[in-house]
């Protein structure tokens, strides 16, 4: 039987071939290398990379839920090179990551639809030309863009190879399987209180560990000490039923690129391996104090917009129906820049702060953190990302104001845009400075 509980979580849940059976709790003070806080893609990969380079290692995953819970099995499935940050100097490590995660994925044996079509982004309104041209790899034009996808009123669009559309929560699935293979052992339904050195405080009794890696992304702020490192960015998606191949001719989207548009208010968008669409967007609000509930990933106005604005952009949808709603939290830094690290002195690691860009950056957080633990000099420990410190969000109410006063801009500025059909520029430099951090663009 299936564990309804789970595998109603999201399009990716219900349709993994997963009985998602809670692997035990822990039993008791356990002693342990290295203790991984959170079992989404970082713990994962990190624990993968590291049985690796020292089987002798005992490592262990604390998960509070179950494996794939959080952001790592509900997202888009972008495995892309995006990376937020303000370090520039990444991008060929991306792009290898990108490879990376479907060479490994491979190589372990899970079939995770991986399918590397690139992504486009879309001009869907005059407004967005200047701004997605500016930052093209390559621009196609009018005609070019929709012989890959018929969608309305597309003016042109940007393309990159570098992503691949993936089924998320059967990519971390599969590799919480496979790092058991290699003797990692995981408990689930335990959750960690608080990380000090050398010690992970569970409700199920106390980890021991020379090293502490805290892989929590969203959850973050839910652990003490840790409660203005990020702020929980709530990301909601849709899911259509599968639709007939005729359909699909029309649409296009025949090598699963994933897609955007230029709009602030970010959406997203692949064509799954079975033949759905799955989109989604930002526009839920920031809960006040960081707070993270299960309801709250269900807004019904989101869901609507995200509904019109997939019918409106696919019409060739037609009434196909919506069988999938669901949302999750991402994690996002006060300077929008991902970081990864390891102290030294205390053992204590993290990697995080991947806004909406964490299914591609999370290997590489991973494969860094392996090689931090196990004191290896090599490229990746040396990449800018390594040992940066995001300074803390402020507290509320300040918090609460500045996040949802930019998510209303953005809403505002993408009205604006939509009717006069020109760039405002006014609104979006309002909100750069207002957001200098938030979750618009
Ligand atoms: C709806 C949505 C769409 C997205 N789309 C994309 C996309 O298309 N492309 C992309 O690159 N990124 C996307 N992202 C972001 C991406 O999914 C995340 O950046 C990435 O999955 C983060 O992985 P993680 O392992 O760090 O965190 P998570 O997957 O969130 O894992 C953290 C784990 O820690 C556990 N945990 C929390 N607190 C505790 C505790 N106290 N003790 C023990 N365990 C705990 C949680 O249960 C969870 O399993 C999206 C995110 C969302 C929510």
């Amino acid at each position: 039987m299936k564990h309804r509980g789970y595998a109603s979580l999201s399009l990716w849940h219900d349709t993994c071939d997963d009985e998602w059976r809670l692997r035990p709790r822990l039993g008791g003070d356990t002693d342990l290398d290295v203790a991984i806080v959170g079992g989404g893609f970082t713990g994962l990969w990190t624990a993968r990379y590291l049985a690796d380079a020292d089987p002798s290692l005992r490592i262990g995953i604390v998960e509070a839920e179950t494996c794939g819970f959080g952001a790592s099995g509900r997202n888009g499935g972008w495995c892309s090179a995006l990376l937020p940050t303000e370090i520039h100097s990444m991008h060929a490590a991306m792009v290898d990551t990108v490879d990376e995660v479907g060479r490994a994925a491979r190589a372990d044996g899970i079939d995770c639809d991986y399918a590397k079509g690139g992504t486009l982004t879309l001009a869907t309104n005059p407004a967005h030309v200047e701004r997605i041209r500016a930052g093209a790899e390559l621009w196609l034009d009018a005609e070019q863009a929709r012989r890959r996808f018929d969608a309305t009123g597309v003016l042109g669009a940007a393309f990159t190879p570098d992503c691949a559309a993936i089924h998320p929560a059967k990519l971390a699935r599969g590799l919480a399987l496979a790092v058991e293979r290699r003797g990692v052992r995981i408990w689930e339904g335990t959750r960690a209180r608080a990380l000090r050195p050398g010690v992970v405080e569970t409700d199920a009794g106390q980890v021991r560990a020379e090293i502490v890696l805290r892989c929590t992304e969203g959850y973050t702020p839910t652990i003490s000490g840790a409660t203005r490192a990020v702020v929980p960015i709530y990301s909601l998606m849709i899911a259509t039923e599968p639709l007939p191949d005729d359909v699909w001719e029309r649409i296009g989207l025949g090598d699963r690129e994933t897609f955007t548009d230029g709009r602030h208010m970010i959406i997203y968008g692949q064509r799954t391996a079975d033949g759905r669409f799955a989109f989604g967007g930002r526009g839920a609000p920031y809960h006040f104090g960081s707070t993270i509930r299960g309801s709250f990933d269900l807004e019904p106005n989101v869901f609507d917009d995200l509904e019109a604005v997939l019918r409106s952009l696919v019409p060739q949808v037609g009434s196909a129906a919506i069988t999938h709603r669901w949302g999750g939290v991402l994690g996002m830094s006060r300077d929008r820049t991902a970081s990864v690290g390891l102290d030294r002195d205390s053992g204590l690691g993290w990697a995080g702060g991947y806004v909406g860009d964490g299914v591609a950056t999370t290997n590489l957080a991973g494969r860094t953190l392996a090689d931090l633990v196990t004191g290896a000099d090599t490229e990746l420990t040396r990449l800018p990302w390594v040992g940066h410190r995001s300074r803390n969000w402020e507290p509320e109410p300040l918090r609460w104001v500045g996040i949802n006063a930019a998510l209303a801009v953005a809403a505002h500025v993408d009205r604006r845009e939509a009717r006069t059909r020109r760039p405002d520029r006014v609104g979006t430099a309002v909100l750069r400075a207002i957001a200098g951090g938030a979750p618009v663009d």
